[in-house]
């Protein structure tokens, strides 16, 4: 005879294809001496032996439940039918995967005209006992004899209306009973019979109805989208039900084995004392905190404790735990593993670690890397229920409030008096850098997430929402609206970057915190990791905080942002504005030490770490001023003042601007392009670097400077321009006398160039994968357009998975990506790699740069942990590659 039952006492986690995920869950706390209601499971193997046999239960299934039944009777002392002390359970489904909502659980099974009495007298509350009675014969009526459950509701209203109720809690246990006689009737209507009466009947028609439920179009549909086997069938639990409001000894309640906000080790949750699970959702009456449980049960709240501590000590994580207490007896009716903050996640993990509950690895797998973003910047309590005024694009992470401003300038000068302020523009130039500076967030109405404003955000660690087309911002009239809304200049707003959400007014900020365990559990990861981590950075400051972060080296300065200073555009424009070479020149020797400058201090934060300078790489008109802008401006001083010598500068700018003007700026004349027309550009910045590089090494530092030149598409490019750095060198060794180390590598952003990476190889010490311009280039999408336009459209309808230009598209740029290294190092084997584009930053851009071979990732500042984490966990999931790019740990 083959047995179709199981005890829980009988299981063990490891039985999930016959007792389903449940049972077997329910068997193993059991199992490990969990005070679990008691019960039993009927497998999937009967479920398949009941359709065999024309969907009957077979006559050794039958006995074998009711011998079941019987022992469940014995262990808990109630019987099924007995008013006196009455047996009621609880009847689910539950397969080997699980499937969310093929049946609905059946509770209180058991009751009828005579337990319920039972109930009433043993709860003192037949209220309680009528209200469950109702419930059980909606709930068995609908689920196992197809009755619609409109029928009762419609009954229930109509019963609350004549009474003048508005809502159930008015309804006394004589209401209860009244609508219970309309039940049956509703039953007898519908069904031609009574409703059972009989509990062993109302359990076998129960076990009937989830061996159906496997069978029904909801569940069919389920298994074809999820692709689970047919043939699986489903499992039936069969649990006792306990009772917390049976009198002063006993009571219900929620808790975490540790506290979830904090992560600190003590119980946290709480009780009430004789109330069911629906009081204390109802919220009617305050629950008690579960340390006072010590002094009204001391030994059921030593019970708990152990109970609490055994379960970490078996799942080895954080448990979040249902608990009744019914006269006096405790009961675990759930444990799950308990959701957390990240704060509370980084210290649960670094302490379980301590505790010897897990290993490091362990400890390194159980934070999400995405978590760590939240603490490295200020965000909005939880708690606050937020409402939002509109949504853009979460530019750059973190929450600000403050007055609305709609000029770079005022920012700055009322920032000056002390004022917070978020600087609101349809979009931000190089010449608003001051207001973005000053300003505690910036919004603007149109730009993607490679907007000027979001980039220079990021770099700063600063909010920000791109692209929030429902802002209609008039600033003549120092207003926003958003549909009927109108904020004005000076009103207070708040804003999540990490979300996009605008809301109108202050809301409770949570300042970030960088624990002992965030520091100790990143320390970890460096020890674990085999995958360098840089950042991308392009002034001291930013170097300063992502060596502070643990970057182990800078992997990409974009030179650009340093031209973009309000004081030296004025020079870069006269650079650009150039007739001929000598006034060209004059203008370089100007920027020169600028630059030279800049390269210091970086070289210096970086306290000898590699430092990847990026030569200029935006095409030439991006560093003046806007067409139209000049257009309106040349028109108007042509009517008020023709002849004046503002006109004749105007207007000289405005043909250079019509000349450098492109069809497609990111194909168009950039990158190495720049360098090729006008190598002295890319002369100057490199004496730059290599004139920084001599000054710091007399100064007694270690610099190693890396030159990268962007976007190359063929080597000859690329051997050009090395020719070129490496004369610059030359120059400055002979000028100084210094020999600095250095290398010249670069962007592999062009499909052209991972599909040559073999030649460029030759002339490359490394190479770096731009992924920004890669994505745009391997789709043909230029980013800005595909953000604003029809990207959202794409991922809503699922035509990608994701943003490519967060997640990297493995399948397809990726290819490109494991083809240059693999080609690349066909060439020069000690050929370095790593990526700079934002897929740096990203984890799963990470773990697949990893199994890519690539040495680092390279990211902003503030995703350095991030990148950390990301990258243990890449090693500890594939194992040690050894990389070649050093890194550091944080002291
Ligand atoms: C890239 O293209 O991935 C890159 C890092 O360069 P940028 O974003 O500056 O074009
Ligand atoms: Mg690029």
């Amino acid at each position: 005879m083959d047995k179709f039952v199981y005890l829980f006492n009988e299981g063990h986690s490891g039985m999930k294809e016959l007792l389903g995920g449940k049972g077997a869950n329910l068997a193993e706390m059991t199992k490990i001496g969990l005070p679990v209601p008691f019960g039993f499971t009927i497998s999937t193997e009967a479920c398949n032996a009941y359709y065999e046999s024309g969907k009957t239960l077979p006559s050794g299934l039958i006995d074998q439940i009711l011998e079941s039944l019987n022992q469940l009777e014995n262990n808990t002392g109630k019987s099924f039918g007995n008013p006196a002390n009455p047996l009621l359970v609880s009847v689910r489904s539950g397969s080997v995967f699980s499937m969310p909502g093929m049946m609905d659980t059946i509770l209180n099974l058991g009751l009828n005209d005579e337990t319920v009495a039972g109930i009433a007298g043993l709860t003192k509350n037949p209220r309680f006992a009528y209200d469950s009675y109702r419930r059980f014969i909606q709930m068995f009526s609908d689920v196992v004899l197809d009755v619609d459950v409109f029928f009762f509701e419609q009954l229930l209203e109509e019963t609350r209306e004549s009474k003048g109720y508005s809502s159930d809690p008015e309804m006394s246990a004589d209401d209860w009973q009244e609508v219970i006689e309309g039940y049956k009737a509703i039953v007898k209507k519908h069904t031609k019979k009574d409703f059972p009466q009989d509990p062993k009947q109302q359990l076998f028609l129960a076990i009937d109805a989830v061996f159906n439920s496997w069978n029904n179009q909801r569940a069919i549909v389920y298994r074809r989208l999820n692709k689970i086997p047919d043939h699986l069938g489903t499992a039936v639990n069969i649990q006792s039900m306990v009772f917390g409001n049976m009198g002063d000894d006993s009571g219900t309640g929620v808790a975490f084995t540790r506290d979830p906000s904090t992560g600190e080790q003590t119980l946290y949750g709480e009780y009430l004392i004789n109330a069911q699970g629906e009081d204390v959702v109802a919220g009617i009456r305050t629950p008690l905190p579960i340390r006072t449980l010590s002094t009204e049960m001391p030994e059921v709240f030593q019970q708990f404790s152990d109970t609490c501590h055994r379960l970490e000590q078996h799942y080895k994580d954080m448990q979040d735990i249902e608990f009744t207490v019914e006269r006096g007896k405790l009961f675990i009716l759930q444990t799950r593993t308990g959701k957390r903050t990240a704060q509370a996640a980084i210290r649960i993990a670094v302490e379980m670690v301590n505790e010897g509950i897990i290993d490091k690895k362990e400890a390194l797998l159980r934070v999400d890397p995405d978590q760590l973003n939240q603490l490295l910047h200020r965000r909005i309590d939880d708690s606050f229920e937020r409402k939002q005024l509109a949504k853009g694009l979460p530019a750059s992470p973190g929450a600000a409030t403050g007055q609305v401003v709609f000029d770079a300038d005022e920012a700055e000068m009322l920032t000056g008096e002390g004022k917070k302020v978020i600087l609101v523009r349809p979009e931000t130039t190089p010449d608003d850098i001051h207001g973005i500076i000053a300003a505690q967030a910036v919004v603007t109405s149109r730009g993607g997430m490679t907007s000027h404003a979001a980039v220079v955000a990021r770099g700063m660690g600063k909010a920000c929402i791109c692209g929030c087309e429902t802002l209609k911002i008039d600033l003549r009239g120092g207003k926003f609206s958003v549909g009927d809304i109108v904020v004005n200049y000076g009103d207070i707003i708040t804003i999540d970057g990490a979300t996009g959400e605008i809301m109108l007014g202050e809301i409770p900020m949570i300042e970030p915190e960088l624990s002992d365990e965030f520091q100790v559990l990143l320390q970890w990861a460096d020890e674990e990791r085999d995958l360098g981590v840089r950042a991308n950075a392009d002034n001291p400051e930013d170097a300063r905080k992502a060596f502070e972060f643990g970057a182990g080296g800078i992997g990409l300065c974009r030179t650009e942002h340093m031209f973009m200073d309000a004081n030296r555009i004025p020079i870069v424009q006269s650079m650009i504005l150039a007739e001929t070479y000598e006034e060209r020149n004059e203008a370089l020797e100007l920027l020169l030490p600028m630059q030279q400058g800049d390269f210091e201090g970086i070289f210096e934060a970086m306290q000898g770490h590699p430092v990847t300078i990026r030569l200029l790489d935006p095409p030439l008109h991006e560093f003046l001023p806007d067409k139209e802008e000049l257009l309106v401006e040349v028109t108007k001083l042509q009517i008020t003042n023709p002849q004046s010598a503002k006109l004749k500068e105007k207007e000289l700018l405005l043909k250079k601007v019509r000349q450098l003007d492109e069809f497609n700026p990111m194909l168009g004349h950039r990158g190495c392009r720049l360098g090729m027309i006008h190598p002295e550009i890319y002369f100057m910045q490199a004496k730059a670097i290599f004139y920084a590089a001599a000054k710091l090494s007399e100064r007694g530092f270690e610099v190693k400077p890396e030159i990268m030149i962007p976007l190359v598409g063929h080597v000859n490019e690329l051997r050009d321009m090395r020719k070129l750095v490496v004369d610059a060198a030359k120059l400055v060794k002979e000028e100084t006398g210094r020999d600095v180390y250095y290398t010249i590598g670069t962007m592999i952003e062009i499909p052209r160039a991972a599909l040559t990476a073999d030649q460029i190889a030759a002339e490359a010490d490394f190479f770096s994968f731009g992924t920004n311009d890669l994505t745009q280039t391997t789709f043909g999408f230029s980013r800005d357009d595909a953000e604003g336009k029809f990207l959202q459209t794409y991922i809503e309808e699922k035509v990608l998975p994701d943003n490519p230009f967060a997640v990297l598209d493995q399948e397809g740029v990726g290819k490109l990506v494991e083809m240059g290294v693999e080609l690349g190092r066909k060439t020069k084997p000690e050929l370095k790699t790593g990526i700079c584009g934002e897929h740096g930053g990203e984890k799963s851009s990470i773990d697949f740069c990893y199994q890519t071979g690539l040495d680092y990732v390279s990211c902003s500042p503030y995703r350095v942990p991030l990148a950390r984490l990301a990258a243990a966990q890449a090693t500890i999931r594939h194992g040690n590659k050894k990389a070649k790019d050093t890194f550091i740990s944080i002291k």
